[in-house]
């Protein structure tokens, strides 16, 4: 039985962030650190809120991770930009380096942004989503470590590879998916073993290289891509855009590199965006607004991305684990 603590996001944030100042952070990298947990709490995603912040800290206290890094930003050329993250975490690069990224669509019709040498522990729709509000179609992605296994393999060598999309919406929020090409998220497995559920058909292979549904067993064994040889391939080209095409590291030299130490491994994240103001028709906005209403009006469908946006717009307390929470406090002593 798990017990949980009524909790509000104004106080998630602020603990957060003095939790960061605390564990070595400047003011910079501590504010969009909590910004990040805190986005991912509002949104109900659990698996990359306070679920995280363990790793974290972890990461800080093992030096691993530089809680000062000031990112920077080169262009490459108009519409490619390299950002350096400084060994810190994704979040102060991500807020450092979007706001150019988009600028440089909105004025060229298209633009990506590598990071290179950053930790990246969160959910990726943050990214996406921003490029959207500012009228731009966003795509990210970034690999891991190995926990998948391709298609017809029993041994991880894929990360769980989250791939993300975002589209604008006239008045509204922007449409946005955001998934691990793993049929499931470790976090979310993680959180499964600690609750105690059973998992679905065809989320991992127990430590005896069979098809399990214990989650604790699958974290001994391996996960598998979603979607069979499909999703197997889209997790080979987040390695290939994430590590090829930035310079970083594929999901199994950053396991090599990596100090073990619970948080993320260092790599990399390529990031586009693309403006529909000058690529598409004048009309954009309203046809693919018709596309949404038809899709969204068929009996069972649902937009991806609704489920977070209905939770932002409840009210602003959240519901922790006890046990996680009391945790986290202990990181201010
Ligand atoms: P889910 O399988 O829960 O959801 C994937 C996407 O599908 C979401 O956009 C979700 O929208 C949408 N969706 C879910 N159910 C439906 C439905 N019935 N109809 C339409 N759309 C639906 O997410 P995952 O477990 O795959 O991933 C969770 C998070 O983990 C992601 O945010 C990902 O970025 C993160 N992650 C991060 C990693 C990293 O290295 N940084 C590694 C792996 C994962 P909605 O949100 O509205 O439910």
């Amino acid at each position: 039985m798990t017990n949980n603590v009524k909790i509000s996001l104004n106080d998630i944030k602020e603990l957060v962030t003095n939790i960061f100042l605390k564990q070595g952070c400047n003011q910079e990298n501590a504010n969009a650190l909590a910004n990040t947990i805190t986005k991912a709490e509002e949104d109900g995603s659990s698996s990359h809120g306070l679920f995280r912040l363990p790793g974290y800290v972890a990461s800080l206290k093992s030096g691993k991770v530089n809680g000062h890094a000031s990112p920077k930003v080169v262009n490459k050329t108009a519409v490619i930009l390299k950002c350096d993250a400084d060994n810190g975490f994704a979040s102060t690069s991500h807020e450092v380096a979007l706001p150019l990224l988009a600028e440089a669509a909105k004025k060229n019709g298209i633009s990506v942004l590598s990071i290179t040498g950053c930790y990246h522990f969160a959910a990726l729709w943050p990214e996406t989503e921003f490029l959207a509000k500012n009228n731009l179609v966003g795509f990210a992605c970034t690999a891991f470590k190995p926990s998948v296994a391709p298609a017809g393999a029993k041994e991880p060598f894929f990360g769980t590879n989250p791939i993300s999309m975002a589209w604008p919406k006239k008045n509204d929020y922007p449409v946005v998916f955001d998934m691990a090409t793993a049929t499931m998220a470790k976090g979310e497995v993680m959180i499964a073993a600690r609750d105690g559920h059973m998992l679905p058909d065809g989320v991992g292979l127990g430590e005896n290289g069979q098809p399990s549904n214990d989650p604790k067993d699958i974290l001994k064994g391996v996960l598998l891509p979603f979607g069979g040889y499909k999703g197997s391939a889209i997790s080979m080209m987040v390695e290939l855009f994430a590590a090829g095409l930035t310079g970083d590291a594929f999901s199994y030299e950053a396991q090599e590199n990596d100090n073990n130490d619970g948080g993320p491994p260092k790599g990399g994240e390529f990031i586009m965006a693309m403006n529909p103001e000058i690529i598409a028709e004048p009309n954009w906005e309203d046809h693919c607004n018709d596309f949404f209403q038809k899709l969204s009006a068929i009996k069972g469908v649902r937009l991806p991305g609704s489920r977070r946006h209905k939770n932002r717009d409840s009210d602003q307390y959240r519901f922790i684990n006890e046990e996680l929470l009391t945790k986290v406090k202990s990181y201010l002593s």
